[in-house]
């Protein structure tokens, strides 16, 4: 029985850990690195010690202790190769989510070939940069419509060809499915799915060619969970848990689905559930009365529920940003580290042409924060200096009010960023949320304070209006 991450001390770690404080690992101690191991900061192998055969033992039992109540299964191979589950917690909060939830589109083996290029390369193409990362889908999921294998294995070679991405192949027929899978399963699909019906042909399929395999129990828990009993004891060690994604009044059941399953493995210890979760908006494409962007609406929606209710894999359908943009975004947040806000290295930068009259800008490390306000200087076209403060990554107005953004830190910042050597005046802008800190960070610094709007948005009419100040004009 797997136990959460949280109950795992250091002490507890340490005991087999080989006590030499050699420092391989980059820690000074082994009691340093057994608490890195208890956060899920560092990787058994990154003690060298652990590997040599007279430490087998300790590493065996290490890796059991430490290993995460869902199972990590790896879909597709080489660089785009995605890792899905891997939780060791049920709630964010709790530690951290690993692992964030790829997600695979949709492609039906009933288009033409040159309607399945295009497709994928709508796939391939849509990302968005969103506080410096890029944001991407990550799968291609190929349905067999049309039942028929010749059909289905032409659709696979299509999308193959076109896209080293991993590929989800969805056909419940064994048959059909393995005169697809021989063309491609060296990059390792997951093979959808296992049925009641058909576990058996799958299983062989999954071990025969070493794939990931789902497991499609809709709304049975109970059945999926004997399933994935016989399929481990045949041999089928990589799982994906799919207990029916259904829309409309169905949903809440879904949801309840998920979670029960995931308190099961996370908070009861049951392996037999601890695998990832597999979700699929795309359903809400099923209703063929409903309007266009109902349905596109509804899949979204769903999408977003599904990420927050532990789903580690989604297939969706609709590739309209206005529906992907807000899932990816979801994604991105849930899945940041809430041990580390989400910062951009602190200093100076400078953007356009800027000269020594420059305008010379304050914000803070929070990434947020600091995309906020370096999109808006460029949509202003504005040449200026920007001096990034080390607030650890805490937003202006929490910055201020936690102490983390003070007159003192501001001018330690200005100070220690060559700015002085850069410009002629002393005219600093901070922000308007930091409005308070100005008469301190007058004296402190030397330097006059402008004060500037509270939203970087309005950083066009701010400078403007105000810039240069009155006295340099
Ligand atoms: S490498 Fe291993 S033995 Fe050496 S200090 Fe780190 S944990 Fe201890």
């Amino acid at each position: 029985m797997s136990r959460a991450a949280k109950e795992i001390s250091p002490i507890e770690i340490y005991k087999y850990l080989p006590k030499t404080n050699c420092g391989a690992c980059g820690e000074k101690t082994c009691m340093a690195f057994a608490t890195k191991l208890a956060n899920r900061e560092a990787r058994l192998e990154e003690c060298p010690e652990l590997l040599k055969p007279e430490y087998k033992e300790a590493y065996q039992a290490l890796w059991e202790m430490l290993k995460p109540p869902v199972k990590e299964v790896v879909i597709g191979s080489g660089d785009r190769a995605v890792k899905v589950g891997g939780k060791y917690v049920m709630y964010r909060h709790e530690l951290t989510y690993h692992n964030p939830t790829p997600i695979a589109i949709d492609v039906e083996d009933t288009l033409e070939p040159d309607a399945i290029r295009e497709r994928v390369k709508r796939i391939q193409e849509m990302a968005y940069e969103y506080i410096g990362r890029l944001l991407k889908l990550d799968g291609v999921a190929v349905r067999c419509v049309s039942g028929d294998a010749e059909k289905f294995k032409q659709a696979v070679q299509v999308v193959a060809e076109e896209t080293d991405m991993p590929l989800i192949l969805c056909c419940l027929n064994p048959d059909v499915l393995e005169y697809a899978l021989v063309t491609v399963y060296e990059r390792r699909p997951l093979l959808y799915a296992a049925t009641k019906e058909n576990w058996r042909e799958m299983a062989e399929l999954a071990t025969g060619y070493k794939c990931p395999l789902a497991v499609f129990a809709p709304g049975d828990i109970a059945l999926l969970r004997s399933l994935v009993k016989t399929l481990t004891a045949y041999g089928v060690e990589d799982l994906v848990l799919d207990p029916g994604t259904f829309p409309g009044e169905g949903f809440s059941d879904t949801l309840n689905n998920f979670t029960m399953i995931r308190r099961a493995a996370c908070k009861q210890g049951d392996e037999l559930l601890g695998f990832p979760l597999l979700g699929v908006p795309a359903v809400a494409w099923l209703d063929k009365e409903a309007p266009y962007e109902l349905k596109a609406w509804n899949e979204a929606c769903m999408a977003v529920m599904l990420l927050t209710r532990f789903a580690d894999l989604l297939i969706m359908h609709s590739l309209d940003g206005w529906v992907q943009l807000p899932v990816m975004i979801w994604r991105e947040n849930i899945y940041t580290d809430p041990r580390k806000p989400v910062s951009v290295e602190p200093g100076l930068r400078t953007f356009g042409q800027p000269d020594e009259m420059s305008p010379v800008l304050v914000t803070t490390n929070y990434a947020l924060t600091y995309f906020t306000v370096e999109n808006d200087i460029k949509a202003a076209k504005l040449d200026c200096y920007l001096i990034v403060v080390d607030t650890e990554g805490l937003s202006v107005q929490s910055a201020v009010a936690g102490r983390k953004l003070t007159a003192e830190l501001i001018a330690d910042a200005i100070k220690e960023s060559g700015i002085e050597e850069r410009v002629k005046h002393r005219y600093v802008v901070i922000p308007g949320l930091a409005a308070r800190l100005s008469g301190e960070l007058e004296e402190l610094s030397g330097w006059r304070v402008l004060v500037g709007p509270k939203d970087s948005s309005a950083i066009p009419k701010f400078f403007a209006e105000s810039w240069p100040p009155k006295e340099e004009g």
